[in-house]
């Protein structure tokens, strides 16, 4: 899946169509220190386990194509989500 790096599209914060760079979005560092971190870490300690049902195991088939996009005049960012799933690698810059 190839995408340009430029891309107008409408602006929530100008509220007009305007010029965007395109970067995609990754998922950030887990803060082992955070605040629902630590909450988390201190009702799961002792008896009586986790507290939220453990996960299944289910299979999806590729990934969600998740965009960041960021304002060239009011240089703000917002996210944009491509449609379906794909399995293929994302390109930028095409
Ligand atoms: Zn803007």
């Amino acid at each position: 899946m190839k995408l340009p790096d430029v891309m107008r599209t409408n602006c929530p914060f100008c509220n007009a169509h305007k010029e965007h760079e395109v970067h995609l979005m990754r998922k950030g560092k887990e803060k082992m220190l955070s605040r629902g971190r630590r909450k988390y870490e201190s009702v799961k300690r002792g008896y009586g386990g986790s507290p939220r049902t453990p996960k299944k195991e289910v299979f999806k088939i590729g990934k969600r194509v998740v965009t960041v996009l960021k304002c060239k005049t009011c240089g703000k960012k917002h996210q944009k989500v491509f449609g379906s799933r794909t399995k293929k690698r994302v390109e930028i810059g095409h």
